[in-house]
């Protein structure tokens, strides 16, 4: 644990937030580890208004078709290194939409479409909890 506190303290995970076709839920969670309760800011963790500041791209939702290049597109403008945090059930494996005819995948699959070495952390749940996020970020820091 020592370890992950010296990691924590070295970078500042900026994040940028993609919601790619799910009920919402999980975007909810998500603004949910922003408020006083779970404030990851004091951790240094911030939700950024372009890609191209950002370590962490957040995806929610399974990728529709609609969503698919423009997912793809974000991906591209964020600077190497960075982490993908799947988040959800659906960016994870397509949850519930598994089946939909309006869905080209999971996230992970659409963004090795442009770059077979991207670099993935899944965040499992039908939302996941603030704290497994949390946890998540710490896991991407490690891989970056
Ligand atoms: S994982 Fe559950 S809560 Fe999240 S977008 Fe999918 S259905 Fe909604």
């Amino acid at each position: 644990m020592a370890n992950l506190s010296t990691r924590w303290l070295k970078k500042s995970p900026w994040v940028y937030h993609v919601g790619t076709g799910g009920c919402n839920n999980c975007d909810i969670e998500i603004l949910d580890c922003l408020t006083p309760r779970f404030d990851v800011e004091r951790f240094g963790i911030k939700l950024v208004v372009s890609p191209r500041h950002a370590d962490v791209l957040l995806v929610s939702g399974p990728v529709t078709y609609h969503i698919k290049p423009r997912l793809q597109e974000v991906y591209k403008q964020v600077p190497k290194p960075c982490v993908v945090a799947c988040i959800g059930a659906c960016a994870c494996s397509m949850g519930i939409f598994k089946d939909s005819y309006s869905v080209a995948g999971p996230v992970d699959r659409v963004i090795r479409e442009i770059d077979p070495n991207a670099i993935f952390v899944y965040v499992p749940g039908c939302p996941p909890k603030p704290e497994t996020m949390i946890m998540a970020l710490v896991k991407a820091l490690q891989k970056i």
